[in-house]
């Protein structure tokens, strides 16, 4: 099953701010991404998110 919900994508895109996804889950999460605006936009915010975090570790 490739197919996930909003709501699998969701998680997976958090999960991926602790930790790299596997290769299945990636692939899954891209797919979801390439047909769902949403979570696009979600994962844009997520995307942002982690940019200044780590935006704010480099300044240490
Ligand atoms: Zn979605």
């Amino acid at each position: 099953m490739l197919r996930i919900t909003c709501q699998q994508a969701s998680r997976l895109l958090s999960q991926r701010m602790e930790a790299p996804l596997g290769a299945g889950m990636r692939l899954r999460l891209r797919l979801h991404l390439f047909v769902c605006d949403a979570c696009t936009r979600v994962a844009r915010q997520f995307a942002a998110i982690r940019l200044a975090m780590q935006t704010l570790r480099e300044r240490d």
